[in-house]
């Protein structure tokens, strides 16, 4: 079994702490590796070194530091199926689903390449007599990413592509569940010409998390995980002074109106609620059909989909749809949940629990399952399951539909289906969550806008990447300078600068 070590100093360094989390291959529930669980002393031996490397790589000019951007997405692309089969193996998707979830990553990490154009100020000549005034974005030291399980590659680069191109240091401190392929991106980065000491991978669990939000040279801290989770590390961040956005957890609903196309629909709900075992905090977990009529039609055609799923190891290559959960703990809960719905009276249409499969009788499968008749006071609703369950909320209006989503404690994800424009443009402009897809399921925007929830989805200001990541990254410094021929005698007492 492989003994994983932290990444410091561009190098592999084996943990002292002497306390280990076990790494597993979800598929067949063995134990694959295990990682270190750093001290707050080695992290601050990470941070130590990481804040003498950001000194320097702040001085690196933007489009050198961009240049190591373009070849890290080279090497990225280059590796693309070892990444993804390193991701499949501790995490479980299939290899499709790996591969896009590291060219997700990938794709932020091309917008870094023009991070040059991010970086620019802002310049008034003349503000007054002799005076120009200038704003200028300087990284803000060393930063901390304390990123999930679910997705090993794409979330990480989220984190470590804009702060480092922006001129930052990084603590990554990836899940103890999913770390090997931050491992391998880490190499990567220093190969594409990173310097040593700007990218450190530390993992642990609590404890070092702890240590980061307590560190006082870590100046910011970019988290995504659960929402309990992201709403403490917000508090402690922000009460020792830190920038913090943390994103959480979600429900996100999606509205099919009476003139959607069904067969789309019921395509789209099957993609966005099953993929990645519905590990994915873009999922869509609640269907809401508008109209009896339209319930029962989309129903009956998501039935016989949904029983055709085929549920495997991701080695099985084409053959799967999706693959395990991460954990025999996920498993457990997620079918606990399911019997929990039936106990509270929603109708279990497709039941996935009990599911074997031949040869990988330890791993940690569970079936699609599809429920009906499912009402907001019910657990299956009010929890975030992360498995693969559909539940379905029938409404009778539009209104009543979208009120159901205004009413929701998470507010990521949604989506309409209709053939109407009007009803999806008022659905746009009055539903509380961050990212909208109309006729389109998991709306996850691409890299050159920016990612966030609302509500208890996301703690804090500011988008993941895009230009929003780029002022999360930054302080601006603002400068008004008066040279000599707009200097006049005696002091001026007053608070008018620009006569
Ligand atoms: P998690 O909250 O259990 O863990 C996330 C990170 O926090 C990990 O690095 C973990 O080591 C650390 N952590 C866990 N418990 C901690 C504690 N008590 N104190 C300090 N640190 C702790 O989340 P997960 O199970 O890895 O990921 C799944 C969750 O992430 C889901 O809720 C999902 O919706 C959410 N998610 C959100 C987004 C988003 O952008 N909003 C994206 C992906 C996943």
């Amino acid at each position: 079994m492989q003994e994983l070590q932290h990444y410091i100093n561009g190098a592999l360094v084996a943990g002292t702490s002497g306390r280990f989390s076990d790494v597993l291959n979800p598929s067949t529930g063995e134990v694959i590796a295990r990682v270190p669980l750093a001290t707050p002393a080695e992290l601050d031996a990470a941070v130590q070194k990481a804040a003498v490397a950001q000194q320097a790589w702040a001085k690196v000019n933007p489009q050198r530091r961009a240049r190591v951007m373009m070849r890290f997405g080279q090497l990225i692309n280059d590796n693309m199926d070892k990444l993804a089969e390193c991701l499949s193996r501790e995490h479980g998707k299939t290899l499709p689903d790996a591969k896009g979830d590291v060219q997700r990553g990938l794709e932020v990490v091309e917008v870094c390449m023009g991070a040059p154009a991010m970086l620019k100020g802002e310049y008034t000549g003349d503000a007054g007599p002799g005076i120009d005034l200038y704003a200028m974005r300087q990284p803000l030291g060393v930063v901390a990413g304390i990123t999930p399980f679910n997705f090993p590659a794409m979330i990480p680069l989220w984190k470590m592509a804009p702060a480092i191109s922006a001129g930052n240091a990084m603590i990554l401190k990836p899940s103890e569940r999913t770390p090997m392929t931050s491992l391998m991106l880490a190499e990567l980065f220093t190969e594409a010409g990173l310097p040593e000491g700007v990218l450190q991978v530390v993992h642990g669990d609590k404890e070092v998390v702890d240590a980061i939000l307590d560190h006082d040279t870590i100046q910011a801290v970019g988290f995504v995980g659960s929402t309990p989770i992201a709403q403490y590390i917000y508090g402690r961040a922000a009460t020792n002074g830190k920038r913090a956005q943390c994103f959480g957890g979600a429900k996100n609903h999606m509205i099919i109106m009476p003139d959607a196309d069904l067969d789309m629909a019921a395509d789209a709900l099957v993609g966005a609620g099953y993929g990645a075992a519905g590990e994915r905090c873009m999922a869509i977990s609640v269907a809401v059909p508008v109209g009896k009529e339209t319930a029962d039609r989309l129903i009956a055609k998501l039935i016989p989909k949904i029983e055709a799923l085929k549920v495997g190891p991701y080695t099985a290559g084409a053959d799967v749809d999706f693959g395990p959960l991460i954990t025999a703990a996920s498993k457990t809960r997620v079918e606990g949940l399911i019997a929990s719905g039936v106990e509270q009276g929603a109708k279990l249409l497709v039941d996935g629990r009990g599911l074997s499969i031949q040869g990988y009788e330890n791993g940690f499968f569970t079936g699609a399952s599809l429920f009906d008749d499912v009402t907001p006071d019910m657990d299956i609703y009010k929890e975030e399951i992360f498995g693969p369950v559909l539940s379905t909320v029938r409404m009778d209006s539009y209104e009543e539909a979208l009120q159901l989503i205004i009413a929701n404690d998470y507010g990521n994800g949604t989506a309409i289906y209709t053939a109407d424009g009007d009803t999806a443009r008022d659905f746009a402009a009055r539903v509380n969550v961050g990212m909208v897809g109309i006729n389109f399921p998991i709306p996850v925007p691409l890299s050159y806008y920016s990612f966030g929830g609302w509500k208890k989805s996301a703690f804090g200001d500011l988008n993941q990447y895009g230009p929003d990541a780029f002022k999360f990254y930054t302080k601006t410094k603002t400068v008004t300078a008066r040279w000599f021929s707009g200097i006049k005698d005696g002091a001026a007492l007053n608070f008018k600068a620009m006569d």
